[in-house]
Formats: structure tokens, C-alpha cells, sequence
């Protein structure tokens, strides 16, 4: 490339001193003409055309063949960026005539006659656009098209157009008219990612340019106006079709369809019109040409088949380049497409090819996923817990000649001829509605699974049934009613199979061919410092193209939400890790016992330390529930999160969503991740980019990525909510996830989620260098062999490679962090009997400074108990049975009685009752021999309380998942 220019410059050097005078009096006119009232002056004009690159108009080849280029943070090159159909240069001989008339009738009617600007076509232009009130003709000649597509940015500017036509002009010069309208349709972008004619015939209707008719080559003449509007075809994610609405051309992709759009035709006759009109056909051509059905002509062409990595990154970097053309430099989304397809930009993205690399081989590994629970009906399909079918085993609804089955009890004919299917069976009956009201029944099969060789389930996608909404309706019972019309109409449609069911044929059902492994799972890897995605994966399946990117689509956060939702709000309005709450029965609003633990029971007095640490569900609850959901909201966006639901009966705006992660949309793993960052960023969020800066093809920037920073919290609480999910990791929920034994030398912040029924498993953690999030689940709503802890163990597989060679490193801590001894059953400071619990409860918590506690334990208690009774001592129990021992007294009172009965784990250290043996009624009465002698220090489940729990204190299993 760069040798190129240096040619460039120095061939064009000799030709620089060449009087362009009388090109400059027609210029003046024209700028005169064009630009009236908007005040550019004269000079200026000489000025940017002095200003302008030179150019060398004989490598025009060189120049048309330019791709953009990717690169990765090292500057390697990653991918060529390419349309999906290769472009192929074609002669000036293989265009047809019609093709090269109708895009002079359209777009250049004096092209033959001009010398690069046509004063008469911007009068006629600016007449045709002021009849029609909006532009319908441009002012430019091919000629100018073509400087501006190969020369020019598209910036909207004066000096732009002037320089465009100064190079029409030196166009014009040196090349004849033959070489500048096959270099035009050879560079012209005709929509469907097609650069040129010969692309486009293949991108429309799959044949050579040659081979293009009339009406083929009006169509295609027409498009390169506007081709989001003029392109026949529209490509469609497949729950954006309607059956009714759309004309299905192409059902043969994963995740898009395409369809036809009507809209090209009024263009298209335009063409065919002025081509009439200015002689270059006849009426009985024009005629003919008109009632060419095109619909039944498209055929949209293959697409190319990609190497190396998977496309997840660099998708995503064209998506977020497509948007930042649009957004930084007011582009509408055909000309950022364009400029990112055909102007050879240099596009720096953040990728790290070795972190991509890493990542990608550990998700090629099935052994690093779990399986699915899958409870089986006698024919083999998949069913979900409450035992309807959620996946239908493929070879049950198709059958070996690819027909769809519908078997004998799932239809019947009415007295009147019509067909009913039953509702609740292999096809899912949805109505469509416009403007409220239903406008038609969207019929279509249901997703099926197949096995893989090495016994995995892969997921078809089960699609439309063509049958015209016309003929559907629902009778009283919501079954399917296929009127009697369609079947006299169409009575190959359905056809007889054995056992009297019925089949519909491949061509009038849609259901993907390749399966998609499940579970499914998305990585992101992120550079907090900077924003910058280190590495991307979007799913199991990492071959192909425009694969379906889990990582960008929300899914319940579950509970790891509760750092971002809960715990940070909470640190950052006063509490500290050290405040104690009791994890005691909780109720909602109706009275009922809410939220469930993921383990048995109840903890009791716990910090929030070890609310997080142990993901306590009821502690995330009861602390939402004090700081309010509108704080948990505006912290939550503070962090990036753009999924929150405020609106209506489903939405977030309650305590199961914001401290429980019961989201209705849910977070996606970017922006989950993204939102971590900004814990470990000291409290600055930074919005995660996937490039940096954007060149021209000289390396001239045009677009830098600067980041988006949002304060969210002070260093202080990060460091707090940081170092509590520090814990997780060293002795919680997400002990699989450590780097190293004692999570000390490259120590790990992080957070397990798995919501109810184990429908989707997350880990989301950071160390000093990097955070990275982990979701894994399925594509249906299908429960997981295992939770969080294979999350958790994902991270660590793959962040302990990216972390290899990296030097040991802590966290920072903020200066204004004071470490204080405290008792985590008061959350105050330890008094001599706080260290006497057998349970250690004093422990070295960190504080910001000034929020530490000053009052000193009150939870615990030193008593007299007669070791006889476990109970209070009374003056009338012996001395010699009497003793001192450490008992807890909740500052909220709590009795079982009230609760059903439940007792929370910690109640056997409760202060108990009065001793009833020996009171003043029966004064001196003797033990019961029966009652055996209780183990001394260590106080016994009291008599009165114990029937109640059986379970002794329980230690959280780490791998039992649900947390
Ligand atoms: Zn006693």
C-alpha cells in the first residue's frame, strides 16, 4: 500500500504543473450554481484545490480492489474485511448494454456528453427534486460518483464536493468514457454487501453480469441511489418474519432470513422510463421488461466461507465501527457499511490474539461444559420440569424423506371439510398482531434436538409453515383451523403418510439443518484500566460467520447482581462489611416466606461480608429493601446496565429482580462484565470498546474511540465491595475459580450467579489485571447438570493461561482503608467475651475510615447455666452444676414460634430459658438420670427448641451449585 502511493506521488508529480485554467472557470460556474446562499467563497475553492491530494487516475485497478483491514492490539492483522460476496472487476465487454444505458439513464443522462461536471444535469436535477419536494436526481456525473467512491471520504463537506469535481475533471482527461463507466460499475456498492455489477448479479440473482436482462439490469441500476431502500431483499432475524407480511427468499441461514422488499419497483420503473424515454429502448421492450416478475427471479448468492478465528470479535468490532460512522461522523448506516466494506479504512481494534486464541480453545473443549438434565418422555423427547415436551427428538417430527409429521391425534377434519390441529403439540399457533388488533396466526414447528457422535444435544431451530393467512383461524378451543379452500386449492400440500398422519414437505416448514450444541456459553475478557475488550466469545459453536452472539444478549444475572445492586449502594450509603443482618425467615408482601436460601435454612446473625461471601439470599433482600430500589436502579445504570425494565406489570422495579437478579431481560455478559470493571477500576466505569481508532487508507485518523468513564463510586468503596468478593473466591461460593491456592498471589474478586432452576450459571470475577465473565445455559429454558461452581472453574481454566508470566500483584488499597479488629455477631468492636465464641467470631475487617464501629459487642453474653438443664441458672440450682458460658442475644429478638418453627442455624447459641428443674416450686428436686450429661463449653439445642431442627450447623457445600 504504501509503495503504491509512493508510485502515485511521483507519476503524478510531472502532470502537477499542468495548466488546469479553463478547468477552473468551469469549476467556479459550477460551485457558483451549486452552492449559492451557502456563502463559499471564490477563494476558497482555489485553495482546497490546492490542497488536494494529487491522484493518479491510470491506477484506478489498484485503487477499486481495497479492502478494510482489522488489526489487533499488536498491529497484526486479523481479518480483511470483505462483503460476503467477492468482488470480481469486470470488462467493459461483459457488461450488457442495457446495464451501462440504464445506469447512464439514471443517474448521468449526459454522461456521453460532459467532461466530468454537467451543469444541465444539476439544473435538471435541482428542477426534478423541487417538483417531487425531495431529492430524487443527484447533481453529480458518474464521473464525480466515481472520484468520490474512489477518492473521497463521505463527509458532507463544501471542500469535499469541490475536490470531487476537480478530480472528475482530471478524470475525464486521461481516461475515455468506456474506462469510466466500467470503473463506475465496477466500484459502485449496490447493497447486499455487493461492490460492483458482477457481485451484485451474483448477490441478487446468482448468475454472471452477462446473463442480466433488462429488468434485472434496471433493477440493479436503481439501487446504488439508496440501497437500504431500493435493494429487493431484506435480511430478517428469523423472529422478525412474518410469514404473512414478509415474502420468504431465503430461510437457509442459522439466525437471518431473507426476504423480499416490494419497494425497488417504483425506482426500478423509473429507470426502465427515462430508458424510453431517451430512446435507448423501445416500447415493446419497456413493456416487457415491466412485467418481469423479479420475485421469482431472486437468488440470493452463496456466501464466503471465513478462516482463522471465530467471527464473534470482529463482528462485533464491525457492528460497534458501523455504529461509531454512524454516531461520531453523522453517516446513515448504508454509508458507514459502505466505507467500512469498500474504503480500505485501517481499523484498530482491542483485541489481544493471544487472550482470543486461549479462549477460544478452551471453549472448542466440551470437557469444560457441563451437561443438561434432561428428563426424557418414552418417545425420547425432552422434557421440561414440569413435564410438557421443550425439544421434540428430531426424527419424531421429521422423517427420513425430510417431510414434517403430524400424526393421527394431532388433527382431524370438521364436518365442514376444514382441517383442525390441535393446539399444545408440534406446532406452536401464535397470533400476530398489528395495532392491537390479530392480523393473522403465525404457524410453526417446534425446536427439535438431535445427539452428536460424541452424545451431545444440539438444538434445531424450528421455523414457519407456509400456509397463507387467509386460509388460518382459531376455533373456539384456540386449535388451528386450515380452511377447506386451501386444501382444494393446494392438495399436494398436505399429503398421507402412514399410521393416517399427515406430511408437509421440506419446502413449506422451516427447521435449521445444523444443530446447536447445548448448553451454550459466552466469555468476555476486559482490560478494566482501559475499557478495551481483550477477548470475545459468543457461544460453543466458533465456526462460520455472523454467529448468534450470546455475549451481547441479556440473560438473569441471578445473584450476581448483588454486588452491583445491593452492595455497592449499600457501602457506598454508610453500611460497612462488618453490619450484621439476620438471616432469619423473611416474608413478602403477601405474607408469604420469601426469598428461599440456596441451602437449607438459615444462617442467622451474618455480616455483609459473609452475605456476599455465601451469597445469602435473604440478607440481599432485606438490604435492598432498606436502600430502596431506585438506588439499587441508578447505581446499576451508573455501571452501564441498559437492560433495566421500568415499565409495566413485568417489569424490575421489585426486590426478586434488583437483589435477586429475577431480571425480565436480564444483563448480557458484556455489559455484566463491564459493570465488575468498575469495581475494580477504583469505582470508574468505563464503557467497553472493542476498537480504538479508525484510519483512512493513508493512515490519516478518522475516528478515535475515545472512552466513556463514569464515576460510580470513591476508590474507598470499591476497595471494600472489592475485598468482600475477594472472599468468595478464598473461602465462598467461587473457591473454584482461585489462581492460586490462597488467593494471594494474583488474588481473584468475584461472584457466582445461578438462577432458579439452574437455567443459567455465571461467574463474573477480576484480579489486579483483568475481569472476565462466564455465563453458561441453554438456548431453551433447560435446567444445567451443574451451577455456578463450573462457571467459576471455567474463569479460572482460562484466565490462569492469560495470566501466565504475569508477576504477583494485589489490589490497591486506598489510603483512607483502616483495618479494625471487630465481632461479626455485633459488628462492633470485640470485648473479651466475643473472643470466647467457639465459632472465632473476631475477625480484622477493613473500614473507610470514620465508618468503623466505636461501640463495643453487646451481642454476646456471658451467663450462669446449669450444665445439668442447659438452662439459666436459678439461686435454686446447684453450685456445683453451675457455670459460666458465652450465649447470643439478637438484637431483634427472634422466636421460633412465630416462624413455623424454623431456627436459624446460629439459635443453639441463643441465651436460653430459665432452669424449670430447679425453681422455687420444686426446689432441690434430683437430675433425671435419663438426661444424659451435656458436653461441656459447647451449649446443646435447648429441649424446648430442638425438635424442630435436625440438621447440625451447616456448612455450605461449595459444589452444589445454586448460589
Ligand atoms: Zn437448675
Amino acid at each position: 500500500m504504501t509503495e503504491n502511493h509512493e508510485q502515485k506521488s511521483r507519476n503524478t508529480k510531472k502532470k502537477k504543473k499542468r495548466n488546469y485554467s479553463i478547468f477552473r472557470m468551469i469549476l467556479l460556474i459550477v460551485i457558483l450554481i451549486g452552492f449559492i446562499g451557502t456563502g463559499a467563497l471564490g477563494g476558497l475553492v482555489f485553495a482546497f484545490i490546492k490542497s488536494a491530494k494529487p491522484i493518479d487516475v491510470t491506477k484506478i485497478d489498484s485503487v477499486l480492489s481495497e479492502n478494510s483491514f482489522i488489526f489487533d492490539k499488536e498491529g497484526n492483522l486479523i481479518e480483511k474485511v470483505e462483503s460476503d460476496i467477492l468482488r470480481t472487476p469486470v470488462e467493459y465487454s461483459q457488461i450488457p448494454e442495457h446495464l451501462r444505458n440504464a445506469i447512464i439513464a439514471i443517474e448521468d443522462r449526459d454522461f456521453k456528453k460532459h467532461n466530468g461536471i454537467s451543469i444541465k444535469g444539476i439544473i435538471r436535477a435541482t428542477w426534478e427534486n423541487l417538483k417531487a419536494r425531495g431529492p430524487v436526481q443527484g447533481a453529480s456525473t458518474i464521473t464525480q460518483q466515481l472520484a468520490k467512491n474512489l477518492y473521497l471520504s463521505n463527509e458532507k463537506k463544501i471542500s469535499r464536493k469541490i475536490i470531487e469535481a476537480y478530480y472528475a475533471l482530471q478524470i475525464e482527461k486521461h481516461l475515455s468514457k468506456e474506462q469510466i463507466l466500467t470503473a463506475y460499475l465496477n466500484a459502485a456498492y449496490f447493497g447486499a454487501g455487493a461492490q460492483g455489477v458482477q457481485a451484485a448479479a451474483q448477490a441478487y440473482f446468482s448468475k454472471d453480469v452477462s446473463q442480466l436482462d433488462l429488468a434485472e439490469s434496471a433493477l440493479i441500476a436503481g439501487i446504488t441511489k439508496n440501497p437500504a431502500k431500493f435493494s429487493p431483499l431484506k435480511t430478517l432475524r428469523k423472529e422478525d418474519v412474518d410469514p404473512n407480511k414478509h415474502f420468504i427468499i431465503d430461510d437457509s441461514d442459522e439466525i437471518y432470513t431473507i426476504v423480499y422488499d416490494e419497494r425497488y419497483k417504483d425506482r426500478q420503473h423509473l429507470v426502465l422510463k427515462i430508458m424510453k424515454d431517451e430512446k435507448m429502448i423501445t416500447e415493446e421492450e419497456y413493456q416487457e421488461a415491466l412485467h418481469v416478475d423479479i420475485k421469482e427471479r431472486l437468488k440470493p448468492g452463496g456466501k464466503q466461507v471465513s478462516s482463522g478465528i471465530s467471527s464473534y470479535f470482529v463482528d462485533q468490532v464491525k457492528r460497534d465501527v458501523i455504529q461509531a460512522l454512524m454516531k461520531e461522523l453523522d453517516k446513515t448506516e448504508e454509508e458507514a457499511k459502505d466505507m467500512l466494506y469498500n474504503q480500505g479504512l485501517r481499523i484498530y481494534s482491542t483485541m489481544d490474539l493471544k487472550m482470543q486464541k486461549i479462549l477460544e480453545k478452551v471453549y472448542e473443549d466440551s470437557r469444560n461444559f457441563p451437561n443438561l438434565i434432561a428428563k426424557k418422555d418414552g418417545a425420547g423427547n425432552l422434557l421440561s420440569k414440569n413435564g410438557s415436551i421443550l425439544l421434540y427428538k428430531y426424527d419424531n417430527l421429521i422423517n427420513s424423506n425430510e417431510q414434517l409429521i403430524i400424526p393421527k391425534g394431532d388433527y382431524q377434519y370438521d364436518t365442514e371439510g376444514n382441517l383442525v390441529l390441535f393446539k399444545g403439540r408440534r406446532l406452536n399457533f401464535d397470533p400476530l398482531y398489528e395495532n392491537g388488533e390479530v392480523k393473522g396466526i403465525q404457524v410453526a414447528v417446534r425446536d427439535a434436538y438431535t445427539l452428536s457422535p460424541d452424545k451431545e444435544y444440539l438444538m434445531h431451530k424450528g421455523g414457519p409453515i407456509k400456509i397463507p393467512s387467509q386460509y388460518k383461524s382459531y376455533d373456539g378451543k384456540n386449535n388451528l383451523v386450515i380452511h377447506k379452500e386451501f386444501l382444494e386449492h393446494s392438495p399436494e400440500f398436505f399429503s398421507k403418510g402412514s399410521n393416517d398422519s399427515l406430511l408437509i414437505s421440506k419446502e413449506n416448514y422451516y427447521m435449521s439443518d445444523k444443530g446447536v450444541v447445548q448448553p451454550q456459553s459466552a466469555m468476555v475478557i476486559m482490560d478494566y484500566h482501559t475499557g478495551e475488550i481483550k477477548a470475545l466469545v459468543g457461544g460453543r459453536d466458533i465456526k462460520g460467520k455472523k454467529l448468534y452472539n450470546r455475549a451481547i444478549n441479556p440473560r438473569q444475572p441471578g445473584s450476581a447482581i448483588k454486588p452491583l445492586s445491593v452492595y455497592t449502594p449499600a457501602i457506598d450509603n454508610g453500611w460497612t462489611a462488618a453490619d450484621v443482618v439476620d438471616d432469619v425467615p423473611n416474608y413478602d408482601q403477601s405474607g408469604r416466606l420469601w426469598p428461599k436460601n440456596w441451602y437449607k435454612g438459615y444462617h442467622g446473625l451474618s455480616t455483609l461480608r459473609e452475605g456476599v461471601q455465601w451469597s445469602i439470599n435473604v440478607l440481599a433482600v432485606k438490604i435492598g429493601e432498606q436502600i430502596g430500589i431506585n438506588t439499587s436502579i441508578e447505581y446499576l445504570k451508573k455501571m452501564g446496565i441498559t437492560t433495566i425494565d421500568e415499565k409495566g406489570g413485568t417489569s424490575d422495579l421489585n426486590l426478586a429482580a434488583m437483589a435477586l437478579g429475577g431480571m425480565t431481560k436480564g444483563i448480557s455478559p458484556l455489559e455484566l462484565t463491564a459493570a465488575y470493571g468498575s469495581l475494580a477500576n477504583n469505582g470508574v466505569y468505563i464503557r467497553p470498546k472493542s476498537f480504538v481508532k479508525i484510519t483512512d487508507r493513508d493512515g490519516n485518523v478518522i475516528l478515535e474511540n475515545t472512552s466513556f468513564k463514569n464515576l460510580v463510586v470513591k476508590p474507598e468503596v470499591a476497595f471494600i465491595v472489592t475485598d468482600m468478593m475477594k472472599s468468595v473466591v478464598s473461602a465462598g461460593t467461587g473457591q473454584k475459580a482461585k489462581l492460586d491456592r490462597e488467593n494471594s498471589v494474583i488474588p481473584v474478586a468475584g461472584k457466582t450467579g445461578t438462577t432458579s432452576d439452574n437455567y443459567d450459571a455465571w461467574f463474573v470475577g477480576y484480579t489486579p489485571y483483568y475481569v472476565g465473565g462466564v455465563w453458561i445455559g441453554n438456548d431453551v429454558q433447560m435446567e444445567l447438570a451443574s451451577g455456578s461452581a463450573l462457571s467459576a472453574q471455567l474463569w479460572k481454566t482460562v484466565m490462569a493461561k492469560v495470566h501466565e508470566g504475569l508477576p504477583p500483584r494485589d489490589f490497591e488499597k486506598p489510603e483512607n482503608i483502616i483495618s479494625v479488629k471487630i465481632d461479626t455477631k455485633s459488628g462492633k468492636l470485640p470485648t473479651e467475651i466475643s473472643y470466647q465464641d467457639p465459632r472465632g467470631t473476631v475477625r480484622t475487617e477493613y473500614f473507610i475510615r470514620g465508618t468503623e464501629p466505636k461501640e463495643y459487642d453487646d451481642v454476646h453474653v456471658e451467663l450462669e447455666v446449669d450444665t445439668s438443664t442447659n438452662k439459666l441458672a436459678t439461686p435454686y440450682c446447684p453450685p456445683t452444676l453451675v457455670e459460666k458460658r458465652i450465649f447470643i442475644k439478637r438484637p431483634i429478638p427472634y422466636n421460633p414460634g412465630d416462624h413455623g418453627g424454623i431456627v436459624p442455624d446460629d439459635y443453639i447459641y441463643e441465651v436460653p430459658g430459665m432452669c424449670d428443674v430447679h425453681n422455687a416450686e420444686n426446689n432441690g428436686i434430683i437430675i433425671d438420670p435419663l438426661q444424659p450429661l451435656p458436653f461441656p463449653t459447647v451449649p446443646k439445642k435447648n429441649e424446648n427448641n430442638n425438635n424442630l431442627s435436625e440438621d447440625p450447623i451447616e456448612t455450605p457445600v461449595i459444589d452444589s451449585g445454586s448460589n
